[in-house]
């Protein structure tokens, strides 16, 4: 039994003013919404106000972003243990992240080490691009990158890792996939590729959310589908009626 688990991508918007408005304003309204897991990732330099705000809400935080090296000459970088000192998760690989960023699998990997090492629970991100899916190159991509971006952890820490299966043609776009079409990526191509590192056990344990485009509206249709676990949000989780609709949706 996997408990859903429903991440808000705030990507670069909200100042820290703007976040402390938005937080108080779906934190009372989230605190209601039991057996889900939620967690908001607004941007670096509000995330000490969303902070102390949740604190003790039950509302986790997460960064959208880290480096993979633990200090040192990284202008403009975050620490990992700079992220664990306010963050319980963090966002690794985002596709804006490997379009605008240059980040690989490699580099996906080199931050999910380090999420390991300073027990941050990481949301990996995979999915193909618009030109990758029109080719039929879906199955490849995912494997690829959930297999070069999660390797290499131990058996405890596997099953901790969040995985999200994100379109990129479906992200920003509002045409988010079906249910049943990213139920069939998740079931067919995350999964089986989680099993091959981790085992059957691990790759049943972890959650495996969608995300691209779910609102309000769309949400029910991802989360009725049995191997999609709940979502990563982006415009929708800056909307507070939205995202606590998408939250209560997604609940065992
Ligand atoms: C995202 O940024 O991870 C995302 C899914 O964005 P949106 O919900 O806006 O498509």
């Amino acid at each position: 039994m996997r408990t859903p688990f429903v991440a808000g991508n705030w990507k670069m918007n909200k100042t820290i003013a703007e976040t402390r408005d938005l937080v108080s304003a779906m934190s009372s309204k989230l605190r209601e919404i039991s057996g889900v897991e939620k967690v908001l990732c607004p941007p670096f330099m509000s995330l000490a106000a969303a902070f102390a705000l949740l604190e003790g809400s039950g509302i986790g935080l997460g960064a959208q972003n880290m480096h993979w090296e633990e200090k040192g000459a990284f202008t403009g970088e975050v620490a990992p243990g700079m992220v664990k000192e306010l963050c319980g998760y963090v966002i690794l690989g985002h596709s804006e992240r490997r379009a605008y960023f240059g980040e690989t699998d490699e580099i996906v990997h080199r931050k999910l080490i380090a999420a390991q090492k300073f027990g941050l629970t990481p949301i990996v991100c995979v999915g193909e691009t618009l030109e990758q899916y029109e080719s039929n190159q879906t199955r490849e991509v995912v494997t690829r990158q959930t297999s070069l971006g999660l390797k290499g952890v131990s058996a405890e820490f596997a099953p901790r890792i969040v995985v999200a299966y994100e379109p990129v043609w479906a992200i920003g776009t509002g045409r988010a996939s079906t249910g049943e079409a990213a139920n069939v990526v998740i079931k067919d191509f995350i999964r089986p590729a989680i099993a091959e590192l981790y085992g059957e056990q691990a790759a049943q344990a972890i959650r495996v959310l969608y995300g691209g485009s779910v609102t309000g509206a769309n949400a029910a249709e991802f989360f009725s589908q049995p191997d999609v676990d709940g979502a990563l949000v982006g415009g929708a989780s800056l909307k507070v009626d939205d995202f606590v609709q998408i939250v209560s949706q997604s609940k065992s």
